[in-house]
């Protein structure tokens, strides 16, 4: 059997590629390689980091089968990834987004709970250079709110390899949610802008 799903990248005029996955061979193919070939962008980004946003909605659940049941891929050698970083291509809203100055420091801990809730969220995941505990006070300090887990209203997700695949940046990939690396984080709180 043949499952089909669509995918589309912003940046490919957003016409749907199709790939196929064969459930007896267990062959992957996107249309916008020749086959035999396995690999490509779309299906690194939809089959293998587990990117949701770019398939077609309807088809979204039969990506998740695909993944339950295709073997390990192994990338080309010398395969970089870079489509994670790319926004525009993964269809992600515009940057950069407003996030707090370094300098607004009426934000500070102690605030009445409401206004502290409405403070833009970040959360953290992998090990950093300085300890978690002043990660979150560094945090506070330039005004952002510290959460344990991705949610809906998460902006971003500081993350130490940024490409990795922890569920925090999964569920960032299929959230639509910014992910930095620390020092893009260091960048963000300095300059209030989200740039990737
Ligand atoms: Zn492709």
């Amino acid at each position: 059997m043949i499952i089909e799903i669509r995918i589309t990248a912003k940046t490919d005029d957003s016409s749907y590629r199709i790939i196929q996955y064969n459930t007896d061979t267990q062959k992957i193919h996107c249309d916008c390689v020749p086959p035999p070939w396995e690999w490509c962008a779309h299906v690194d980004a939809a089959l293998v980091a587990g990117e949701r946003f770019m398939v077609h909605p309807d088809d979204r659940e039969k990506a998740d089968i695909i993944m339950a049941q295709m073997p390990p891929l192994t990338p080309p050698d010398g395969w970089k990834g870079s489509w994670r970083r790319n926004k525009e291509w993964r269809g992600l809203p515009p940057t950069p987004r407003r996030a707090p100055k370094a300098n607004d420091t009426h934000a500070q801990l102690g605030e009445d709970l409401e206004t502290y809730n409405r403070r833009p969220t970040v959360c953290f995941t992998g090990q950093f250079e300085i300890a978690r505990g002043e990660m979150v006070k560094m945090a506070h300090s330039h005004g952002w709110r510290e959460t344990s887990s991705v949610t809906q209203e998460t902006m971003i997700v500081v993350a130490s390899d940024p490409d990795g695949t922890s569920n925090k940046i999964r569920a960032a990939r299929m959230n639509g949610i910014s992910i930095l690396s620390y020092t893009e984080w260091l960048e963000t709180m300095e300059t209030g802008e989200i740039h990737i």
